[in-house]
Order: structure tokens, then sequence, then C-alpha cells
């Protein structure tokens, strides 16, 4: 770590990131105390951080913890009213996430996504299309590994592409990402944020530190984006699926473009979705400047189907073409996925029954010229189904019965999609269960 003005920190929560966290601290001869309410006193890492120095509370979250602290670095689950947090607050102690300590070991060598929809997508095409390039790159952060061990390991030649939350994102005090990306900015986790203004402070976060020598990649039709980023004082690299953008990334009806260059034809790439050339714009945005190619970019983009259960392109099996969208446990999702589809589509749907109805959905049903249903709530879906006059309404035992109905329904170049529009808790543990279970299911089709 270098310029850390502190001696004395406090790690609050003892998962993955903590641990990594409290270690590096101790690597660098800061004294540390750890607290965890749900850990007990003979955990293997317990025993591991008291060996190597740490001194460790368990149990309870009592307030002594915050005697001569002078940091807290807490794990972005642990909601500020937590009592420390809030006395610690009080006393104005700062508090950060282990994403400040990571961006302290690397600072030029960031690549950080942000936003509320697609961080996971832009963050895995961004890094793959640097890999593809021969540009060495690892990715960390909201995606499932933790920044600083990460960060820890980094080559000097090797940059890290981390996927950010606003929860990790908060607290932010010298973090500077290299490039930096802004996807869009909905009304989401109030419950932690409290108010809008609040969550899209620690989104703007990502940006308050950079200079003019650092960029910012930012979505250019999304006007709460556009007004965040006015004071950037990084350079600004506007996307925009909708009009040509001389300094930045675009599209128009045939074509993706870096600033005036022609990257490839929009007909070769394989994710769908208006939402996924967002995340394309971006991505190629933020491999540009970080020294990827147009062939790593072109190898990319024709062939990543999307990540798992979140419109992913599965196959095509005699000329029909299968999506999995399970991740779609709303009717936004689902519009989303309806939207992104003009051939003929057969939709897969239903789940868990949480009162609402599905009368949003209408509009978005046109391409739609039959249904298979299931789960609790397949009958309101039939009266909405009825309403959009969709030909053929079908009820389905559940997801493998509904692929195999769906397939004997479809012609040559159709869509089968399952974008059920509601969670899968009635039938299966998980969205990712119910997902694998249609990928399972088309596998086994003739
Ligand atoms: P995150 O990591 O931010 O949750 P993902 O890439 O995992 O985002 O996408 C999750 C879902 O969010 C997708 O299935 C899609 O419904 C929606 N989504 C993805 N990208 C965007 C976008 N750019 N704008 C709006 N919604 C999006």
């Amino acid at each position: 770590l270098t310029n850390f003005p502190y001696s004395h920190v406090l790690v609050l929560g003892l998962a993955k990131s903590g641990t990594a966290a409290a270690k590096l601290l101790l690597q660098n001869n800061i004294h540390v105390r750890v607290n965890d309410m749900k850990t007990d006193e003979n955990d293997k890492i317990v025993k591991e951080l008291t060996t190597m120095g740490a001194e460790v509370i368990v149990g309870s979250h009592p307030l002594s913890v915050l005697e001569s602290i002078e940091l807290i670095v807490k794990n972005p689950g642990i909601p500020y009213e937590n009592p420390v947090l809030a006395e610690a607050a009080k006393r104005g102690v700062p508090i950060i996430t282990e994403i400040e300590l990571a961006g302290n070991l690397v600072e030029s060598s960031i690549i950080g996504i942000t936003g509320s929809n697609g961080k996971t997508t832009t963050t895995m095409l961004t890094a793959e299309m640097l890999k593809r390039s021969e540009q060495p790159v690892k990715m960390a952060g909201n995606i499932g590994t933790v920044a600083t061990e990460v960060a820890q390991t980094l080559g000097s030649d090797e940059k890290m592409v981390l996927e950010l939350s606003s929860f990790q994102l908060m607290g932010i005090q010298q973090f500077k990402p290299k490039v930096a990306v802004l996807l869009n900015i909905f009304e989401a986790h109030l419950d932690y944020h409290k108010s809008f203004e609040n969550y899209k402070e620690a989104k703007c976060n990502i940006f308050k530190n950079q200079t003019n020598h650092d960029y910012l990649v930012y979505n250019a039709e999304e006007p709460v984006v556009v007004e965040a980023v006015a004071n950037a004082k990084a350079a600004r690299v506007p996307f925009s699926v909708k009009r040509r953008q001389e300094h930045g990334v675009w599209a128009d009806e045939e074509s993706i473009y870096f600033k005036n260059e022609k990257i490839m034809a929009r007909q070769d790439i394989v994710l769908v979705g208006e939402h996924n050339l967002e995340n394309i714009l971006a991505a190629v945005g933020a491999a540009k400047l970080s020294g990827a190619t147009n062939d790593g970019i072109y190898e990319v983009l024709t062939t990543f189907s999307g990540v798992k259960h979140r419109l992913q392109y599965v196959e095509k099996m005699n000329d029909r073409l299968f999506y999995n969208d399970s991740k779609a446990t709303n009717i936004l999702a689902t519009q989303k996925a309806l939207q992104s589809f003009k051939q003929p589509t057969i939709w897969l749907a239903g789940g868990l029954d949480r009162g609402n109805g599905f009368d949003d959905l209408l509009p978005h049903l046109e391409n739609v010229k039959a249904a298979v249903l299931f789960g609790q709530t397949k009958e309101k879906l039939k009266e909405v189904a009825e309403k959009a006059g969709i030909e053929t309404v079908e009820a389905a035992e559940n997801v493998e019965d509904a692929v195999k109905k769906a397939y004997q329904l479809s012609n040559p170049n159709d869509v089968i999609l399952l974008s059920p529009a509601c969670a899968s808790w009635d039938q299966y543990r998980t969205f990712e269960e119910r997902g694998d279970m249609f990928i399972q299911t088309v596998h086994t089709l003739v």
C-alpha cells in the first residue's frame, strides 16, 4: 500500500473480501481489528488471522470495536444502520470497502464498470476483447473474485476489469480507474442508499477522482447519466445506440463505430437486444481505450453468446433459435427480451405468483405466435396472451415439458425464448436451475 495514512483499521465483516482486506493490511504492518457477527472463534479464518496478528472480535458488534480506529473497511453487504457504522459516521471515521485497497495497489491498471444494469455483461465483454487482443487481463469485483486478491497477483503489464456495484463504490476516497464506464442509473437499492441522490452519488464515485489523463465512457442517451458526468474531469467518451459520436462509440443500422472508424457490421454480432447493444458499445469503448484491436473485438462479438441465463443464445437446432433468459424474473426484463426479436417467437413463461398482473407485457407480444405457459402464473399469463391475440396458447407441466411443446409448435427460423417474467421458486430452487433445465432439454431435442 502506498500513501496509506492509517495505522489502526477495523475490518467489518469476514466474508471473502474482508478476509483478503485484513490479510493485506496485516502484511503492510497495519494494526487490524476484525469484527464479525456470525463467525465463531474456532473458525479457520479467525485462527489464521489471529496468528497473523489480527485482533478478532466475533459474535456481536460492540461499540468498543471502534476504540482507536482511524478507518473502517466494511463488507458491501452490511447496511449503514449497523450500530458500529452509525457510531463511526457520527465520530467522522471514514468507511470504505476493499475496492479502495485494490485501487491503492494497482491504480493505473483498472478498468472500472458500473451501472444499474448491464455490469456483468459489459465486464465480461471488455475482458474478453482485451484477451483476444493479446492484452493480459483479469476480472474482479462484483463479478465474483475479490479485488484486493486479484490486485495482489496482477502482473505489471496486466489490466484488471472491475465490476463495481453502488455498494462497493460508497465511501470511495482515492480510488481512480484509468478507464471508468457508467452504463445507466435507474431507481435501485433505495433500501440501502435511502435516496436516489445517494445512489447516484455512489455510482458517480467511479469517476470522482479521475483526472484529464483518464477516460470516462458513458451512455449519452441517458439524461440522468449525461447530467451526472457534466463536471467530470476525465476525457469523456460518450456511447450512443442512436446517433453518431465523433468522440465516442456509436451504431447505425448497419455497423458499430469507434469515433470515425468502422469496427464491424451489426449483422455479425451474436448478442441480441438493444440493451446489449449499449453494453457492447460501452465495452468497445473501454477496450479500445485500453489497447484492444479491431480483430480482437470482432472475434468476441461474433462468438460471445451472452452471460448465462441473460438472454443467452443457446443454439440453433433444425433452424430454430433457442434463447435462455431465465434471469428475467420480472415484467421489465421480459419486455426487453421480447423487444429483441423481429422473428416469429414462441414464448415460454410462468413461475411464482407474486400477486401482480401481466398487462404491461401486452404491447410487446406482437411477434409472439405461440405461448407455452407453466407454473403458478400460467392462468394469469394465458389471459394476457389471449388478450394479445396470440394464436396458440398452451399449458405445460414445467420447463422441460414447455420446451418439447414449443418445439412441436415451431417452424424453421422461429425463435424459442424462455423469458418467464416470474421468479422460479414455485418449481425450481433458483433461476439458474430453471435455465439449466431449459438448456438441457434443448440438447435432447432431435
Ligand atoms: P448486472 O450485472 O448489472 O446485474 P447483467 O449484465 O447481469 O447486469 O444483466 C442483467 C439484466 O439486466 C439483463 O438480463 C437485462 O434484462 C438487463 N440489462 C442488461 N443490460 C442492460 C442495459 N444496458 N440497460 C438496461 N437493462 C439492461
